[in-house]
């Protein structure tokens, strides 16, 4: 089973994914896209993201070598390459993937039942910005094109498989592990 999580920025996608890389060593293994943004904060090219320039990116649209893509906020392109769940497959790991909410159901109609998809509800807009300041390596330019966003994002919710509401931590961690036990491998 491949996992799919979406969620506008902030609701805790990424601290989802450490949660299962952590709790389930070995099993899982998240696809890495490419981005045409800066690294932010500790990020390094390879782990996060592929980092490319927008010349890069349109070569390898081109080239069709990507599964999907976005240009997620006004001239930001994200998407991942069809190589690159490849690799983790061969590598005998279940993809895990953090895309925008088009992206992952776009991922999801391509994949099918092979694919699981994951929204992640913040409790409020208002905790959301609460986050995204906290979390200290987003602009506050960015941080308000990210929450003005969110409710668009959010009305694709019903779309998504299953819905984990991240209010609490620890009761979240016990949504996504009660997920993985009834869909695992
Ligand atoms: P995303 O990957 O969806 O952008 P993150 O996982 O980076 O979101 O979470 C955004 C920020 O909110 C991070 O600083 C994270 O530690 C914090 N966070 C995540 N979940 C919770 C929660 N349930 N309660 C409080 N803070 C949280
Ligand atoms: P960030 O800039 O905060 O890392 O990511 C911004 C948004 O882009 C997040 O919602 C993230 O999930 C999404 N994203 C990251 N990689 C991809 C991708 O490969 N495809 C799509 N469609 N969205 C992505």
């Amino acid at each position: 089973m491949i996992y799919i999580f979406c969620a506008p920025s902030g609701s805790g996608k990424s601290t989802m994914v450490k949660h299962l890389l952590n709790e389930y060593p070995g099993q899982f293994e998240l696809s890495v896209s490419c981005t045409t943004r800066a690294p932010r904060g500790e990020e390094v090219n390879g782990r996060e993201y592929y980092f490319i320039s927008v010349e890069e990116f349109q070569q390898r649209i081109a080239g069709d070598e990507f599964i999907e893509y976005e240009q997620v906020y006004e001239g930001l392109y994200y998407g991942t390459l069809k190589a690159e769940i490849e690799r983790i497959e061969q590598a005998g790991h279940q993809v895990l993937f953090d895309v925008d909410v088009k992206g992952g159901l776009n991922l999801k109609r391509i994949l099918g039942d092979r694919a699981l998809s994951v929204f992640i509800c913040p409790p409020s807009v208002e905790e959301l910005r609460r986050r995204l300041v906290g979390r200290g390596d987003t602009s506050a330019e960015m941080i308000e094109k990210r929450l003005a966003k969110a409710e668009y994002e959010m009305s694709f919710k019903p779309q998504f498989d299953r819905v984990i509401v991240n209010d609490d931590l620890p009761d979240a961690f016990a949504q996504l592990d009660a997920i993985i036990n009834e869909c695992g491998k």
